[in-house]
């Protein structure tokens, strides 16, 4: 299919890290383009210098994720002319990250609190793990998780979360919301250790449950419902009096 160029997107694009300015592109508009398109236009074709991240450009590997309008959005599946407005489209890195340079953010501090939430896969079972481990798609334990599990960990629910801007050592939606996952599997069933490693006020308590996460999570999401998944879990094993009580 051929296309036409009708008229440019104006792009503004944060350039520079901590201390920086936004600098404008102008790009031929094309049918179907995303925001991503744009972004690789301006780098491949007008300034080759311009710092972002991709990789599968199909909404899987979770690496594009950057502020559009200054909302968390991931730009391989956000239609250029759905977010174009008269003044253009405005770019900037993740927010709540530390930036690297122009649109790149260090993803360290985000997968560290991964670590800290225990949100990391243990298999219990001896059994000989050549084998695949046969869970029931209806078991009660597997529907309860079903929709979580399908996280790319794009950081976009950490950007559009305001209590990591608050109360930068909370854990956050995406590593909550993996260990919620990991409690509710089968194949892991040892839940007090990570059930408290989620229990500190960095952790599931600091939630208030404005649900920004869920509003923006792009593969729809509700980090937020695991995260009350977790602090019910918390309250019916009795940790948060344990943790009363040795205070
Ligand atoms: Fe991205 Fe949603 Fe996973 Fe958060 S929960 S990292 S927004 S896919």
């Amino acid at each position: 299919m051929k296309f036409m160029a009708i008229d440019n997107h104006k792009v503004h694009i944060w350039r520079g890290n901590q201390s920086g300015s936004f600098q404008t592109y102008e790009v031929p508009r094309q049918e179907l383009q995303t925001v991503l398109d744009l972004v690789t236009y301006i780098q491949r074709q007008l300034d080759n210098s311009l710092a972002y991240r991709f990789a599968c450009r199909v909404g899987v590997c979770g690496t594009c994720a950057m502020m559009v309008n200054g909302q968390p959005r991931w730009t391989c599946r956000t239609q250029a002319s759905l977010v174009h407005t008269t003044k253009g489209i405005t770019l900037a890195p993740l927010e709540n990250f530390p930036i690297v340079r122009d649109l790149v953010v260090d993803m360290d501090p985000f997968f560290d609190k991964w670590m800290k939430a225990n949100a990391e896969f243990k298999n219990s079972s001896n059994e000989n793990r050549t084998k695949f481990a046969i869970v029931n798609p209806k078991s009660a334990m597997r529907i309860q998780v079903d929709q979580s599990i399908e996280c790319i960990g794009c950081g976009v629910c950490y950007a559009a979360c305001d209590v990591v801007k608050w109360k930068p050592d909370y854990l956050g939606p995406a590593a909550l919301n993996r260990t919620w996952s990991l409690i509710n599997d089968e194949r892991n069933p040892e839940q007090t250790d990570v059930l408290k490693a989620v229990s500190p006020e960095s952790g599931c308590i600091s939630c208030h449950t404005t649900q920004s996460c869920t509003q923006f999570c792009p593969k729809e999401l509700n980090p937020s419902a695991s995260i009350a998944g977790l602090k019910r879990r918390l309250f019916s094993r009795g940790i948060f009096r344990d943790k009363r009580q040795s205070a």
